[in-house]
């Protein structure tokens, strides 16, 4: 009887508020990409397939910070059905240029920039998802550092801890 193939790691891809630029890192990653792609079952990514499968995932990736009430219950679902959540890149790690509205008058920003801003449904701020959910790893860099998250990939589809910066040291 023929031996059943193991099964991949089911690999997603998810945005929030951002603007791609860590995921063309992804993409960019090319040959490297390749294996990865051959060693995972990519579940959902948007920006490079149609896959859009509902979960569970074995890991997640993160980009975007949280800026409306839809955001954040997509993200708290995105975390239930995730068993790795790795966020990359500002954005998603510290909130990003868009945080700028969190110390000022966010209805402020959407009067002057929005033809009928009576349309638009923001919260007051942008926030880290770390802010609102776990999170397992973080990629720090705008936009990320391409062979870090082909290491932390590669790492977590292996089953290993990969082994990142202590962010914390560098702040203390
Ligand atoms: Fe774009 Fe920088 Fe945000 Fe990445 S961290 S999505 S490169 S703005």
């Amino acid at each position: 009887m023929a031996t059943p193939t193991p099964r991949r790691p089911r690999l997603a891809v998810w945005k929030f508020a951002s603007c791609d630029g860590c995921q063309l890192s992804l993409l960019d990653c090319e040959d490297e990409l390749l294996a990865v792609a051959g060693a995972v079952e990519i579940a959902y990514f948007l920006e490079a397939t149609r896959a859009t499968a509902p979960g569970p995932y074995d890991v997640s990736l993160v980009e975007g910070s949280i800026t409306t009430a839809h955001d954040l219950r997509r993200l708290k679902t995105i975390r239930r059905r995730s068993k790795v959540l790795v966020t990359i890149g500002a954005c998603a790690t510290s909130g990003g240029i868009q945080a700028l509205k969190s110390m000022a008058d966010a209805g402020d920003y959407v009067r002057a920039v929005y033809a009928h801003p009576a349309f638009i449904r923001t919260l007051d701020t942008s926030t880290p998802i770390a802010d609102h959910v776990p999170v397992d790893y973080e990629l720090r860099g705008c936009p990320i550092d391409r062979g870090q998250l082909l290491h932390v990939l590669t790492a977590l589809i292996q089953g290993r801890q990969p082994r990142l910066p202590n962010y914390a040291a560098c702040v203390e």
